[in-house]
């Protein structure tokens, strides 16, 4: 039978991930804050623990999704965290989006009581979540990565090795750098094109036949009624926030502070992000800069 496996996290994202596992046959024990979504996926067969230490004192396997750096380094060594109570041999798979710092950080705790830790944040989208569609981007010492890719590819369809812990969070900054950037665009372009007359659904058609097709156009186009099945098309509900977005632009902005290498795009979305989560945005998905943007319209 298949080995049970701790999930902390179960949000837009962990959710679908942790189901995944169990309809791959990986009985789950599992935690987060939320009543609603333990309670949720108990009615589905999970076992439910009353902390990430519980968690790790039932299962040598465990899976952590979790907002930003501050939520990772509370669930691994805070007081009733995962390192509380880790077996020895464990093999701890973080799939956040932080600091890549805090990524090495851990690992470095989790050596010392005989665990561990790697990262591997995720590129996709709930939907690809769902569908157990997404590209796993892999921190971890090479004898490590076999094991890692064995459980992660029942949840994604690429799991990719970019080298020693903290890699992986490198990877994923600069895709989402690169992904707000492109969302920005096909936000203005679409409203642009919309101003000047143009059905919003034939100007996605044509965009996506041309040399501006993009993923943000493509598979997540921003303006609502385009795409079905898209938080755009449901009052950007669900989805990836736009708080998080605006996480993800400034470790990149501290990574190119770091290296001193320019992104002066990087740093305008980031901007962007930032004025949208402070005026009301910050729960809503990132498509959500289409809205933004409309919003400063003249009238
Ligand atoms: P989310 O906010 O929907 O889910 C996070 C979950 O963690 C919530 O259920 C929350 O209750 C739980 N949590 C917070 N603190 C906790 C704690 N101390 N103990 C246990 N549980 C705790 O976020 P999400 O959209 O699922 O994203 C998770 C991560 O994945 C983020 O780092 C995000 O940047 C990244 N990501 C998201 C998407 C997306 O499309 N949503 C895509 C790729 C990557």
């Amino acid at each position: 039978s298949s080995a049970k496996v701790g999930f902390v996290g179960l949000g837009n994202m962990g959710g679908h991930m942790a189901r995944n596992l169990m309809k791959n046959g990986h009985p789950l024990i599992v935690f987060d804050t939320v009543p609603d979504s333990m309670q949720a996926i108990k009615k589905e067969g999970a076992t439910l623990a009353s902390s990430p230490q519980e968690v790790a004192s039932q299962t040598n396997l465990i899976i952590t999704m979790l907002p930003a750096s501050q939520h990772v380094l509370d669930v691994y060594t805070g007081s009733s965290g995962i390192l509380g109570s880790v077996q020895k041999g464990s093999l701890l798979i973080d799939s956040s989006t932080i600091d890549p710092s805090v990524s090495q950080q851990m690992a470095e705790e989790s050596t010392k009581v005989g665990a561990t830790f790697v990262d591997a944040p995720v590129s996709g989208g709930v939907n690809a979540a769902r569908d157990a569609g997404l590209t796993f981007m892999v921190g971890s010492p090479d004898q490590s990565f076999g094991k890692v890719k064995e459980i992660l590819d029942k949840m994604g369809k690429n799991v990719v090795h970019c080298g020693s812990v903290g890699t992986g969070q490198a990877a994923k900054i600069c895709n989402n750098m690169l992904l707000a950037i492109s969302m920005i665009g096909t936000a203005e372009t679409m409203n642009l094109g919309m101003k000047l007359g143009l059905d919003p659904k034939l100007l996605a058609k044509i965009l996506n036949m041309s040399s501006g097709r993009c993923w943000s156009s493509e598979v997540y186009n921003p303006v609502p009624g385009v795409l079905d099945g898209v938080p755009s098309s449901n009052d950007y509900q669900g989805g990836f926030g736009t708080a998080l977005m605006t996480k993800d632009l400034g470790l990149a902005q501290n990574a190119a502070t770091a290296t001193q290498s320019p992104t002066p795009l990087g740093s305008l979305s980031h901007q962007l992000y930032r004025l949208m989560t402070n005026s009301g945005y910050a729960g809503k998905d990132f498509s959500s800069a289409f809205q933004f943007l409309k919003q400063q319209d003249k009238k």
